[in-house]
């Protein structure tokens, strides 16, 4: 079992250092695991930060280089173990990215970039804290809108290895909108999934949305519509933000992929992938 999404204490939402996550992984019987840090550059945003030492600071090549070290040293030290482990960064897209991270990731020996949607207009629909402002001023099908938008440019970008969350709005637009916040536009999804396959643009099975509301993201509509737009590139991820998170739900979205036909699951190494039998 691998799992391609994780968040240790660097990333300011979560706890656990990468020793502590791979202790863990060897307990579990993990075979590989990728560390997904928070890279966070909008700059009309405050979290642009990280947390190294201890302390919180302003996210920077530096200190970039600093995390990829620590990483580098467990990588050595537990592939003895038994254990892979790899070094990404889970970016959240926004438009006009592309210069930032270009700058601040030169260099970096990334095995593995993830990028998710976290912010429309610049307010994070993934934070309890700040979604109702997003939701209050819009339509379920204006979020659905300017999400799907974003993802296209994400997708066009050229930057990433994956999709994370693909429906993530749902974490608490279900709650917000209710039952209409499924109704998605068919067509334009599946013209999306075409358009991650033209860009080898893989698609994370994240478990997160199980320990939140049952459902995996993608949830099973568009795991349907995935399978027969022809996507083959999937990853997985649990997303954990704590210890006892890692893995959890891996097994389960394996079967789910399973379910619906795929018979692989994707790894990376410096940026280049290698497909895990799942069948
Ligand atoms: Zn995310
Ligand atoms: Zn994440």
């Amino acid at each position: 079992m691998i799992d391609y999404h994780i968040h240790t204490h660097h990333s300011i939402d979560a706890e656990g250092s990468p020793d502590e996550y791979c202790k863990q992984a060897l307990k579990l019987g993990l075979k590989e695991i990728c560390f997904t840090n928070h890279c966070e550059l909008d700059p009309l945003r405050d979290d642009n930060l990280i947390r190294i030492n201890g302390e919180i600071k302003p996210l920077s090549q530096s200190l970039l280089f600093q995390l990829q070290n620590e990483v580098f040293k467990l990588k050595e030290q537990y592939a003895k173990k038994g254990l892979n482990i790899k070094f990404g960064l889970e970016v959240g897209f926004f438009s006009g990215i592309e210069k930032r991270l270009k700058e601040i990731a030169d260099g970096l020996e990334i095995d593995y970039l993830l990028a998710g949607i976290h912010c429309l207009e610049h307010i994070c629909i993934d934070s309890s804290k700040e979604c109702n402002r997003y939701f209050q001023n819009h339509t379920a099908e204006k979020l659905l809108e300017d999400y799907f938008n974003n993802i296209q440019l994400l997708i066009r970008s050229g930057l990433f290895d994956a999709v994370a969350h693909f429906d993530v709005y749902k974490k608490y637009g279900l709650n917000f909108y209710g039952e209409k916040v499924r109704l998605f536009n068919q067509e334009w999804v599946y013209q999306i999934f075409k358009l991650m396959i033209q860009n080898e643009v893989g698609l994370e099975i994240n478990t997160a949305g199980l320990r939140r509301h049952n459902e995996f993201h993608p949830s099973a509509e568009f795991m349907k519509l995935a399978k027969d737009a022809g996507i083959k590139i999937i990853t997985i991820g649990s997303d954990a933000h704590r210890i006892e998170d890692l893995g959890k739900g891996v097994k389960e979205a394996i079967e789910y992929a399973r379910s619906y036909g795929f018979e692989r699951a994707y790894m990376f190494f410096k940026r280049h992938k290698f497909p895990l039998d799942i069948r």
